[in-house]
C-alpha cells in the first residue's frame, strides 16, 4: 500500500510542527506550505491525498483557496479539512459550502484530527465493484466514476458521488441523517449530522440543471428518500 500524502497549509509554524509530528507518527507523508501560492505549486507537482487547510492565511484565505480547488477539475476530488480558530456555526456551514469535506476547530486534539483524516482517506478509496446504475436519465458508472444526466457528464465531488451512489442503489426507502452518515461516511462519532444536509444541498444543486434534483426528496421529520415517485 502506498503511503498517503497530506498537504498542510498553515502559516503558524507551531501548529505546522505539531501537525507534522503527529501525522508522521501515523505513517503519513507530509508536505507543507505557509500560504496558497506555495500550496498550488506543491499540488501541481505532487497531488496530495488530503489537504489540511487553515482558514486564516496571509494572502488568499483558506475559504477562497478551497473554492478555487473545488472549481478546478484537476483538484476538485482532493478532500479538504478546514482548520480554524472560529467556532461559530455560520462559519462552519460557510466552510463546508466552500467545498471543504470536513471542518475542525482549533484547539483540537491530534487524536480527533487523525480519526477524521482516517475517515476521509477510507471514504475516498474507490467503490470496488464495477457497476452501472441508471434511473430516469441519470446514470452512474462506478468503474469510470462518471455520472451522466441525460447523457451529459456532470461533475461531482467525492462525497456527493458516494451519496448519489448510495441513493441510486437504495431507492424508495427513507434514510435519516444518522443512517446516511453510517452508510456513506462510515460510522464515526466526529462528523455532525448537519454535514449530511450540506452535502445533500450540494448534490441537489448539481442535479438541478437536469431536473434530477426532484429525485432527492426531503421527508419531513424523517430524512431523505431517492425516488421517482411523488
Ligand atoms: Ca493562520
Amino acid at each position: 500500500m502506498t503511503t498517503p500524502t497530506i498537504l498542510i497549509v498553515e502559516d503558524e509554524s507551531a501548529v505546522r510542527q505539531m501537525l507534522r509530528f503527529a501525522l508522521q507518527q501515523q505513517d503519513l507523508n507530509i508536505i507543507e506550505a505557509v500560504e496558497t501560492i506555495k500550496a498550488e505549486q506543491l499540488i501541481s507537482q505532487n497531488p496530495p491525498d488530503l489537504i489540511l487547510l487553515d482558514w486564516m492565511l496571509p494572502g488568499k484565505s483558506g475559504i477562497e483557496f478551497a473554492r478555487q480547488l473545488k472549481r478546478n477539475p484537476d483538484t476538485q476530488n482532493i478532500p479538504i479539512i478546514m482548520l480554524t480558530a472560529r467556532g461559530e456555526e455560520n462559519d462552519k456551514v460557510q466552510g463546508l459550502e466552500s467545498g471543504a469535506d470536513d471542518y475542525i476547530t482549533k484547539p483540537f486534539s491530534t487524536r480527533e484530527l487523525i480519526a477524521r483524516i482516517r475517515v476521509i482517506l477510507r471514504r475516498t478509496t474507490p467503490i470496488t465493484n464495477d457497476e452501472k446504475i441508471e434511473m430516469e436519465g441519470l446514470s452512474l458508472d462506478t468503474a469510470t466514476h462518471r455520472v451522466l444526466a441525460n447523457k451529459k457528464p456532470i461533475e461531482l465531488g467525492p462525497t456527493e458521488f458516494r451519496l448519489l451512489h448510495f441513493f441510486m442503489t437504495h431507492t424508495e426507502r427513507v434514510y435519516n441523517r444518522t443512517q446516511l452518515l453510517d452508510q456513506v461516511w462510515g460510522s464515526n462519532v466526529y462528523i455532525e449530522e448537519r454535514t449530511v444536509d450540506v452535502h445533500i444541498r450540494r448534490l441537489r444543486k448539481i442535479l438541478e440543471p437536469s431536473k434530477h434534483d426532484s429525485l432527492l426528496q426531503t421527508v419531513r421529520g424523517a430524512g431523505y428518500r431517492f425516488s421517482s415517485g411523488e
